[in-house]
C-alpha cells in the first residue's frame, strides 16, 4: 500500500537479534491506520511502535506515531510527535516489535538497514537530556530518539518514555520499556516513502500545510507575541476542556508573567512550532526550561492549586527531564499536597514531584488533557488524520474533504 513500507523490524532483547518481516499489501488495507495495525501485531508483553501512512511524508505535521506496550485492558498505549516516527519510517520499517528482555540495559539504533544492540549499562540512572545525548550522539540531528528515564529506571508506575526530549509516550511506557532492559532506540533513515498520487499529493500537502500554518489555532499556539495570541485565543474556536479553563490566560503568560519565549521548536514536517523554551525571568524559579507548551504545565495548576508560573513550568521540567507522564504526576503530587494540607505550596508540589520519581503511584488525574475540537465539525476526519499520523494540531485547521483527499493521494484507491 502506498504511503507504507510493508516492512516491519522484529527485535527479540533475549536471543539478541534483529529481523526484517514482510508485511502484506491486504493486511496493510485491512488493518489501515496505527491503531489496527499495532494491534494486529500486538502479542502478549510485546511493544509495538507503529506509524501510519501519513508518518514521514512531507505534510502538515505528519509525524504522529504510536507505542503500544503489551495486551490488556490497562496496557499502555498511545500515540506522539515528534521525530522518531516519521525516521523510522525513512529506515524502510512501518514499525518495530520488540520482544524479549535483554540481560542488562541495552539500547538499539536503527541506521536504515544496520541495526545495533548496544549496551546501557553507563547510563543507568541519567536523565532524560543527558541519555538522548548520548545515544544520539553519533548521529545526525535530524535523528529520532526515545530514552526512558530515572523514573522508569526506580519504578514509578506512570514513567513514560521520552521521544525526542519533549514528547512524552503513554503513561507507563517507560515502566514497559525498563521491564525489558531497554533504554532506548535511536532511528536515522535516509530512504523515502512513496505515494499513490506524488504529484496531486504533494500540491495537497502544501496548500495544507499553508492552512494549518495560518489558522487561528495555530498562531495562537506557536506564537511568542502575547498580543498575537490574545487576539488569536479570542477568535479561538478551540473548546477548553476542564483542564484547559485558563486557556486563555496561560496563552498570555508571556505577557503577564515574568517569563519570555527563548525559542520555538517544531517537530518532523511541523508547519507550526508550538513547543518553546521558556526563560523564567526572575522569581526563585528563574533560569530556561525546555518545557513544551504552557497548557501541559497548568495540569499542576489544576491539580495543586499552585499559581507560580515559575514554579509549574519546573514541576513540567522535573517530568520531562525524570520521564514521567505530566497528568498523573500533577495528579499524584496533588494528592500528596492534600494529604498534607498544604495545597497551593509551590515548594512542597516540587517535593511531591520528586517523590513521584521513585515512589510514583497511580492516581486517577481529575483534570481532563487535551483540547476539545469545536472547531472541527466532522471528528471522524480528525481521528481519520491523526490515525495516519498527522498532528492533530494541524489537522483542527483542515475539513473533512480535505483530510479525506490527502490521506487518498497518498494510500491511494481502497
Ligand atoms: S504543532 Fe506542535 S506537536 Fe504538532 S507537530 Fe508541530 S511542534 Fe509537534
Amino acid at each position: 500500500m502506498y504511503g507504507m513500507q510493508g516492512k516491519l523490524l522484529v527485535v527479540d532483547l533475549a536471543a539478541k537479534t534483529a529481523e526484517v518481516r514482510a508485511v502484506r499489501e491486504a493486511t496493510l488495507k485491512k488493518y489501515k491506520g496505527i491503531d489496527a495495525l499495532a494491534e494486529k501485531f500486538l502479542k502478549n508483553d510485546d511493544i509495538v511502535i507503529m506509524t501510519g501512512s501519513l508518518t514521514g511524508l512531507l505534510g502538515p505535521c505528519t509525524n504522529r506515531y504510536g507505542i503500544y506496550c503489551g495486551k490488556g485492558k490497562n496496557a499502555p498505549k498511545g500515540s506522539l510527535a515528534g521525530f522518531f516516527g516519521a525516521e523510522l519510517k525513512l529506515c524502510g520499517y512501518d514499525g518495530m516489535i520488540i520482544r524479549g528482555k535483554a540481560k542488562s540495559p541495552v539500547y538499539i539504533t536503527i541506521q536504515d538497514a544496520e541495526i545495533k544492540i548496544r549496551s546501557a549499562s553507563a547510563l543507568a540512572g541519567k536523565n532524560v537530556d543527558a541519555k538522548t545525548a548520548a545515544i544520539a550522539g553519533k548521529f545526525p540531528v535530524k535523528a529520532g530518539v526515545l530514552v526512558i528515564g530515572p523514573a522508569a529506571e526506580k519504578g514509578c508506575e506512570f514513567a513514560v518514555v521520552m521521544g525526542d526530549r519533549l514528547y512524552s509516550g503513554p503513561s507507563g511506557s517507560g515502566a514497559a520499556f525498563a521491564a525489558k532492559n531497554l533504554v532506548g532506540i535511536v532511528a536515522n533513515g535516509s530512504g523515502v516513502i512513496e505515494t499513490a498520487e506524488p504529484d496531486k499529493y504533494w500540491d495537497l500537502a502544501m496548500a495544507a500545510r499553508k492552512k494549518a500554518a495560518q489558522s487561528k489555532f495555530a498562531i495562537a499556539l506557536g506564537s511568542a507575541d502575547a498580543k498575537v495570541s490574545r487576539a488569536a485565543a479570542e477568535n479561538l474556536q478551540a473548546r477548553p476542556l476542564a483542564g484547559y479553563r485558563n486557556l486563555e490566560r496561560r496563552l498570555d503568560w508571556d505577557k503577564e508573567e515574568p517569563v519570555s519565549v527563548v525559542r520555538r521548536r517544531g517537530c518532523y514536517s511541523c508547519a507550526i512550532g508550538c513547543r518553546k523554551q521558556y526563560k523564567i525571568e526572575i522569581g526563585k524559579y528563574k533560569g530556561v526550561v525546555e518545557s513544551p507548551a504552557p497548557e501541559f504545565a497548568v495540569v499542576f495548576e489544576d491539580e495543586c492549586l499552585v499559581k507560580d508560573t515559575g514554579a509549574l513550568l519546573r514541576a513540567y521540567e522535573l517530568c520531562r527531564k525524570n520521564g514521567m507522564d505530566p497528568a498523573e504526576c500533577a495528579a499524584f503530587a496533588g494528592k500528596a499536597l492534600r494529604k498534607a494540607r498544604c495545597t497551593g505550596n509551590a515548594k512542597a508540589m516540587l517535593d511531591a514531584v520528586k517523590d513521584a520519581v521513585s515512589g510514583g503511584k497511580r492516581t486517577k488525574p481529575s483534570a481532563a488533557f487535551g483540547y476539545g475540537f469545536a472547531a472541527v465539525r466532522n471528528q471522524e476526519a480528525l481521528d481519520l488524520a491523526m490515525d495516519r499520523g498527522m498532528c492533530p494540531f494541524a489537522a483542527v485547521s483542515l475539513n473533512a474533504s480535505e483530510l479525506k483527499a490527502l490521506t487518498a493521494a497518498a494510500e491511494g484507491k481502497e
